[in-house]
């Protein structure tokens, strides 16, 4: 009964970070969930209402949301996500369900616990302006995302693990607070030999490489042309030791983001990577190196959504099967969750 749940902002173009913590093994997990018989359901969500946490203004906001709403369902195609073997909805599109069930979580949920999500500190950035409650909220609604699909498993990068203990602390409070099983406790499934997990901003290796950073230079999407990669990987800022390149992330926490991409993409072992790095004497050959393989490893990706992006009535047609499947599912758990908690439908 394992069902596999995740979801990507469509808060602006994908990068390596989502491919490697997310996407990729979104495929992979699809891919072996479809080779076993009863294998686990699989479902992919496109988290537009979580976009609204940092509202565009104004007559152009419709169109800017719209379009990066399709442009998320081209790349999830473009990496692979094939909507035969996973549900691919929106979140919107799962009409009143996800927010019915943030409602009943949320009069569950501690104001306290909310206030120390790291993101809450991260995202509303010291501005009072910032500090809504849509964005204060949000992962309640992340959690209402997961448990209203009764998920089990939920393939995320490392910045998620602290929503995913959230959801798993909700989902034992309903539990215990309605005296009822109707929860499991979603595990968080990490995937792809540890490395980029935790993919860094090329600008800044402090911080994690964001879509909503708003730095064009700090990330690699996975639809830059191969100049553009190279162009950027050329202007990541490293060090001044320049004539060895090793894995030090406290040390060299720059050239250490780069090797782990390498790894991350290649699926090899670190010690790998430095050994085929060990021979490069200068930042000009290894960073040569490092553009190389994201080149040749986002080749398909930027084929493949080339060929989707523009062909929106296929896009339309799989959202519209997604989103009712997604429906059907959510519907039934809702059924059981009023159930529970006292607002069924009938005298
Ligand atoms: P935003 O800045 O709008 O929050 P984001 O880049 O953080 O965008 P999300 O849509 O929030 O992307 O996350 C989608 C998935 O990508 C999540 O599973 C998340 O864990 C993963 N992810 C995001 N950033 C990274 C990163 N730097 N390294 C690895 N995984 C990441
Ligand atoms: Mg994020």
């Amino acid at each position: 009964d394992a069902t596999v749940f995740s979801m990507i902002q469509p808060t602006g173009t994908v990068h390596l970070g989502n491919y490697l913590g997310a996407l990729r093994p979104w495929q992979s997990i699809q891919d072996r969930a479809a080779a076993v018989a009863g294998g686990p359901r699989v479902i992919y969500g496109i988290a537009d209402l979580h976009a609204l946490t940092v509202p565009k203004r104004g007559r152009a906001a419709a169109a800017t949301l719209a379009a990066q709403r399709r442009e998320a369902v081209a790349t999830l195609l473009a990496c692979g996500i094939d909507p035969e073997r996973a549900t691919v909805a929106f979140q919107s599109g799962v009409a009143g369900l996800h927010t019915e069930l943030f409602w009943q979580l949320s009069c569950l949920a501690p104001m306290g616990y909310l206030n120390r999500m790291t993101q809450w500190k991260d995202k509303r950035g010291g501005d009072p302006a910032r500090e809504r409650l849509g964005l204060f909220a949000y992962p309640v609604l992340m959690a209402a995302d997961i448990l209203v699909y009764r998920a089990t498993h939920v393939p995320v990068g490392d910045d998620q693990s602290q929503h995913l203990e959230l959801t798993r602390y909700l989902a034992e409070r309903f539990n215990a607070w309605y005296d009822c099983d109707l929860f499991p406790l979603p595990q968080t499934l990490y995937c792809g030999g540890g490395h980029g997990k935790k993919v860094r901003s090329l600008t800044d290796p402090q911080r994690k490489m964001s879509k909503s950073s708003g730095d064009a230079m700090s990330l690699v999407y996975v639809t830059d042309s191969p100049e553009q990669i190279r162009a950027k990987v050329r202007k990541a800022r490293t060090d001044s030791i320049s004539d060895s390149f090793y894995f030090d992330p406290e040390g060299r926490p720059g050239v250490s983001n780069l090797l782990d991409i390498v790894a991350g993409l290649q699926e090899v072992p670190m010690a790998t990577v430095e050994r085929d790095v060990a021979g490069l004497r200068d930042y000009g050959a290894f960073k040569g190196y490092v553009a190389d393989v994201i080149v040749e490893a986002l080749r398909p990706v930027r084929e493949r959504y080339a060929r989707y992006s523009t062909d929106t009535q296929y896009l339309q047609s799989v959202v519209d099967q997604g989103n009712a499947a997604a429906t059907e599912i959510a519907a039934e758990n809702m059924r059981r969750v009023r159930d529970v908690v006292g607002l069924t439908q009938s005298m």
